[in-house]
């Protein structure tokens, strides 16, 4: 199952990633946690990525690609993955199909999870507290300021990949205003995946 979760920051990918996995065994490979790795550990890729993730801009393509290219090349990726955070941009996903159709690999689905913006600020509001009450670092780029920049990459650069996916016949759209479950549920039925 190779699969790609579109949405806007804040919509629940990472949150309905990490359930994919567990109920398939399949990676997540979100391109955000690779890159906050990265900065951590102080890779050049980390100090190119830092200051423009602390923004709340896009990383470009080229490193984006790059990370992504290495990552479906391990094992563990070579029965499926769900790509979280990326594609971003149409350049992405365009060396997506590249990357895919060089290993005569195809996506089962596109599914975007479709959220009113005005709930978003909400919703990381919630993930700032929920991180803080469990004593973790909070993101750098959880704050109103940067969140507004992620919220215009979304939508001038991000937005148009469900176009692109739409003219390739593959994209799937579920409500993610429901509570997680809900949406959940709504996932495995669109993969046909049978509840636990
Ligand atoms: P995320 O954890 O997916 O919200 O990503 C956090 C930040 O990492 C984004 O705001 C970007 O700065 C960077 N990033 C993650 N994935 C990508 C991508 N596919 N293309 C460009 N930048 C990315």
């Amino acid at each position: 199952m190779r699969l790609i979760l579109l949405g806007p920051p804040g919509a629940g990918k990472g949150t309905q990633s990490a359930r994919i996995v567990e109920r398939l065994g399949i990676p997540q490979l979100a391109t955000g946690d690779m890159l906050r790795a990265a900065v951590a550990a102080g890779t050049s890729i980390g100090l190119k990525a830092k200051d423009v993730m602390a923004r709340g801009e896009l990383v470009s393509d080229e490193i984006v690609v790059g990370i992504v290219a290495d990552r479906i090349e391990e094992p563990d990726a070579r029965s499926g993955f769900i790509l979280d955070g990326f594609p971003r941009t149409v350049p992405q996903a365009e060396a997506l199909d590249l990357m895919l159709i060089g290993k005569a690999m195809g996506l089962d689905a596109v599914i975007e999870l479709k959220v009113d913006e005005t709930a978003l600020l909400e919703r990381i509001a919630k993930r700032v507290a929920d991180t803080l009450a469990r004593g973790e670092p909070v993101r750098k780029d959880d704050n109103p300021e940067a969140f507004k920049t992620r919220l215009v990459a979304y939508r001038q650069q991000t937005a148009p990949l469900s176009d692109y996916y739409v003219r390739r016949g593959m994209l799937k759209v579920t409500d993610g205003m429901r509570p997680i479950d809900e949406v959940t549920e709504a996932l495995f039925g669109m993969l046909a995946v049978q509840p636990a």
